[in-house]
């Protein structure tokens, strides 16, 4: 079995912020990560009436492609949605091979005010986020732990208030997933 996650650039070009992601998801699974080719996001994602991309469509393209990756996680920097949610951060199969995340939303405070935060501020809020999502990849779910990567996040002050880090619970969880 492939242990490789490859992380897709979808028309993202900050170097620093991919370099930083594989290092933590190096370091936060069992796993190694590098950074592949980018791609451009699928034609079909971008919902004109609502100004932003499906993220289900985005996920699709993903999963269909590099099919000797273990698993693979697109970044990007448009916003996202889902029909039933306003907007997301990230999205995931549950469980299956694709992740998404979107910087479009981390880098500002949070709402009243939305004013922009500081950079290693804004890189810890996606690397979190990536982990999440690549944890629903493995199966996980969300946890109850408001300090746990896999804790729900609808809003940027939930992501601020956990860390890249799964819980002993999810932790252990994990490994379940991982070696079957
Ligand atoms: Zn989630
Ligand atoms: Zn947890």
């Amino acid at each position: 079995m492939s242990t490789l996650v490859e992380i897709v650039p979808l028309g993202f070009e900050d170097q620093g912020l991919l370099t930083a992601l594989a290092a933590e998801i190096a370091r936060s699974y069992p796993l190694t990560c590098r950074v592949g080719a980018a791609e451009r996001l699928p034609a079909e994602s971008l919902d004109e009436k609502r100004g932003q991309y499906h993220a289900t469509r985005i996920l699709e393209q993903l999963a269909a492609s590099r099919l000797d990756v273990f698993r693979l996680l697109g970044v990007t920097d448009v916003d996202i949605f889902t029909p039933i949610l306003r907007y997301i951060f990230g999205e995931a199969m549950f469980p299956g091979r694709a992740a998404l995340v979107s910087t479009y939303r981390l880098g500002m405070e949070p709402s009243p005010g939305n004013a922009p935060v500081d950079r290693s501020l804004f890189i810890g809020r996606v690397l979190k986020e990536a982990v999440h999502e690549l944890g629903h990849t493995f199966g996980l779910s969300h946890c109850r732990d408001p300090s746990c990567a896999m804790a729900a996040s609808l809003d940027v002050k939930h992501i601020d208030a956990k860390s890249t880090r799964l819980c002993y619970y999810c932790a252990f969880l994990l490994q379940d997933k991982l070696n079957p």
